[in-house]
């Protein structure tokens, strides 16, 4: 292992707020530890930074030692990004703040807040900015990559909602980067990922939202697969605007008090439609569901936001081993439904899955070209396939039936490009296939203004225009 001596990392101790931890520190362990178990990686010091002035001087000490970086926002990266061996882990989590402008509908949220952080906050005042469906996810990460989730459909992605950030670059300069003020590093921001520095606040555009909402789960068996998924294809497009959707495929149901006890820990079908306006058209959008395609059981009922939010966050939770793959495709055909259908059995692990979400609505009133996400806006369905168990083996295993699935599905997908956010392995093919040659052309050359050395590489990677890489 690296070893930096004593004397340098005292240096560091005298200039950082925050707290240089170190091996030999008792809480060493619990703060490398990333959301998926399956990453054991170990940094020689980690900057738990506290302001912009920390990450600063962080990333100063770590280009005069010669060190790797990894910053990590939230943790919750299937790859592990946010943590490196031997190297110098910058971590966000200190920096955990929401400041809301309710006249304004404007949020300033630190870079290693929780989405459920900001939803607690921005829900006082009845309002909230698009993220994602599970709440212990980072909004850094969530953001820099896209955002997808419950309001996608109503208002846009993450970073459809984005008004500026703060960052500090590679060379320890802070920048805030806008519509107006670096332009273009703005741009590489809303999709590139953390390619281009690190966002020690990000401000977003809020919408009213709740408190109150509206759950409609419908939960059927393994055994009714390809009838589930061609009524989702049915009903999912043609919801309106106060509406999202989510089909998620091979989780157990819980033992809850909405769940018939004979169906406690049965493997099934999940669609699951949210209506951000009134009961009654709430009611009127999910009755066709169950007149369609009656359930084993479901859950109708008035939610607060913030619980919405929650729904699904003991599916996910810290400390097991994951893996996950993604595809874009255009239409939910017979045939993807039948290959969908078909390698679900074969999931060994009862909590890995198959989640389809449908990208269209206010996802597709932005351009192209407005932002760097990696993914066309035409409508179209994002597929996550992930394995997830408690070991080792169990991992192995899934690993093998998430790949397996995603290959089947490649051939009905344009190409192999995906949701970069999703991804577990980063591969640069993948990632050049997920933005498309113009799109990563231009986020090669911000790259190169803003990071030319790829210090910033541990990530879905933009490799800088005519640059060395690492
Ligand atoms: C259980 C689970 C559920 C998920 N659900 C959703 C979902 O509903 N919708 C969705 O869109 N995605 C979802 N994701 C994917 C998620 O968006 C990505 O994993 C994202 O990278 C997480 O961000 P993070 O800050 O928690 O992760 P980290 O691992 O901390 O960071 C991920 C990457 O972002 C960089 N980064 C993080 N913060 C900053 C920052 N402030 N400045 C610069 N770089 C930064 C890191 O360096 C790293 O490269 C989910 C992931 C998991 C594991």
């Amino acid at each position: 292992m690296m070893h930096i001596s004593s004397h340098h990392l005292e240096a560091l101790r005298m200039v950082l707020a925050g707290k240089v931890i170190t091996p030999e520190d008792a809480d060493y362990d619990t703060v490398r530890i990333q959301w998926n178990n399956d990453v054991d990686r170990r940094p020689v010091a980690i900057a738990r930074c506290v302001s912009p002035a920390d990450v600063a001087a962080a990333l100063t000490f770590a280009r005069e030692q010669d060190l790797e970086i990894s910053v990590r926002g939230g943790g919750h990266a299937f790859s592990g990004a946010g943590v490196c061996d031997d190297g110098l882990m910058i971590d966000l989590s200190a920096m955990r703040h929401v400041s809301v402008s309710a006249g304004a509908r404007l949020a300033q949220v630190g870079g290693g807040t929780t989405v459920a952080e900001v939803d607690a906050a921005t829900q006082v005042h009845g309002l909230a900015v698009p993220t994602g469906v599970i709440s212990h996810t980072g909004i850094g990460g969530l953001t820099l990559g896209g955002g997808i989730g419950w309001l996608t459909h109503k208002a846009g992605l993450t970073i459809d909602n984005l008004v500026s950030v703060d960052m500090v670059l590679a060379d320890g300069r802070y920048v805030h980067a806008s519509p107006e003020e670096h332009a273009d590093l703005f741009w590489a921001v809303r999709g590139g990922g953390g390619n281009f520095g690190v966002v020690t606040t990000f401000e977003f555009q809020l919408h009213p939202v709740g408190p109150e909402v509206h759950l409609g789960l419908f939960f059927w068996g393994m055994d009714h697969g390809e009838q589930v998924l061609r009524l989702a294809r049915d009903v999912v497009p043609h919801l309106p605007a106060e509406a999202g959707a989510q089909i998620a495929i091979g989780l157990n149901a819980p033992p809850a008090p909405f769940v018939p006890p004979q169906y406690h820990f049965t493997s099934g079908y999940l669609l699951i439609v949210v209506g951000f306006s009134s009961a009654a058209e709430h009611a009127r959008l999910v009755a066709p569901i169950r007149e369609a395609l009656p359930p084993l059981f479901e859950l109708v009922t008035p939610i607060p936001f913030v619980a919405l939010q929650r729904t699904l966050d003991e599916t996910a939770p810290w400390g097991l081993l994951g893996y996950q793959e993604v595809i874009y495709l255009d239409e939910l055909t017979d045939d993807v439904i039948s290959v969908i259908v078909d390698h679900m059995p074969a999931k060994r692990s009862p909590m890995s899955f198959c989640l389809v979400f449908r990208l269209d609505g206010a996802y597709s009133a932005v351009g192209d070209d407005e932002t760097a996400f990696g993914g066309r806006r035409a409508p179209r369905y994002v597929i996550n396939m992930a394995g997830i168990g408690a070991t080792p083996e169990i991992l192995s295993a899934d690993r093998a039936w998430v790949r397996s699935l995603w290959s089947a599905l490649l051939p009905f997908a344009e190409d192999s490009g995906g949701y970069v956010n999703s991804m577990t392995d980063n591969d640069d093919d993948r990632v050049r296939a997920s933005y498309g040659p113009a799109k990563y052309e231009r986020l090669a050359r911000i790259k190169a203004t803003y990071d030319p050395g790829n210090i910033f590489h541990l990530n879905a990677n933009i490799k800088p225009a005519h640059s060395p890489v690492p």
